[in-house]
């Protein structure tokens, strides 16, 4: 079955109607240096707003959100954005997405690269910032193969240790324990096509790792010149950047996960760079401005 994917069958199939909804997935596209660096809808998770606030004190989060338009108990619906750099002969992907297993309103990169003109079989390189469901399943295709299957692909040393590790079900908590099993399961098969990476590690010419943990225990970001492909490390545009230091449902080390979301907004605004998110609004583009004693998020597009 070598190169054949379910999905690419059902892409042919549909591929008149592909054409007429291109925007939707293509959401933001700049130039930098040699990279063409476009951000591709994965679609949106849907959480339970406690999944996120949870642990927030709900009178510093009410004003927030409601600055946001965002209601109070009501699920929340964060884009996912996977970000695409072509250049140098180069095809690089920042994550994966969530393939069709995970939640059924994501899952839809494939059909954004198709979109392009990008054949799965035409990415050189998957980078995955962690290995949650969301970024990760996505690397495998509907017949438990590779997605990407000429790409190598590269994790963080300890994010894959981490979840490899057979302790982990044990130790992660039930409410983490599906992310573990699935996560296993898809490194086990893509096998020796990861690679690992440490912080500080150029992982590609002009992409050096950032170690940012708190989120996953190795989650990783990627500078790329004045750019950093943030992945989770600020993880929605509300409360990730207005009030930072507060603890967040989604980290599985919450103090650790707001100091490093803190040094992160410091440097990014110190260094005037622009940012991307994974879970960031239009296209996930942005830079971080200080407000208040904390940040906003001020998109690009
Ligand atoms: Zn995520």
């Amino acid at each position: 079955m070598s190169g054949i994917t379910r999905r690419m069958l059902m892409t042919g199939v549909a591929g008149l109607g592909a054409a007429a909804v291109m925007p939707r997935w293509l959401h933001a596209s700049v130039q930098l240096g040699d990279w063409q660096i476009d951000t591709l809808s994965d679609g949106n998770l849907v959480l339970p707003a406690d999944f996120i606030l949870g642990p927030m004190p709900a009178e510093e989060v009410a004003p927030i959100l409601a600055r946001h338009g965002l209601a109070a108990g009501e699920p929340l619906t964060p884009p996912c954005n996977v970000t695409l750099l072509r250049g140098q002969g180069r095809t690089v992907l920042f994550d994966a997405g969530s393939g069709l297993a995970f939640q059924p309103s994501v899952g839809e990169l494939p059909d954004a690269l198709d979109a392009l003109g990008v054949d799965p079989g035409d990415v050189t390189d998957v980078v995955f910032t962690h290995a949650h469901p969301d970024h990760l399943w996505g690397a495998l295709d509907d017949f438990d193969e590779a997605m990407f299957y000429n790409a190598r692909h590269y994790m963080g040393a300890g994010e894959l240790d981490y979840w490899r590790d057979p302790e982990t079900v044990n130790t992660i908590g039930t409410a983490r324990q599906a992310f573990v099993i699935g996560a296993a399961r898809r490194l086990e098969i893509l096998g020796d096509m990861v690679e690992r990476f440490e912080h500080g590690d150029e992982v590609l010419p002009g992409v050096t790792a950032v170690l940012t943990p708190g989120h996953t225990p190795g989650h990783m970001a990627f500078a790329v010149g004045n750019m950093m492909i943030l992945g989770d490390a600020i993880g929605n545009h509300h409360v990730g950047f207005e009030a930072p230091g507060l603890p967040s449902g989604s980290d599985q080390d919450q103090a650790l996960a707001a100091e490093t979301r803190l040094a992160l907004l410091d440097r990014i605004v110190a260094d005037d760079m622009t940012l991307i998110g994974f879970h960031l609004p239009g296209g996930g583009i942005g830079r971080a401005e200080r407000m208040d004693g904390a940040y906003r998020f001020v998109p690009e597009i």
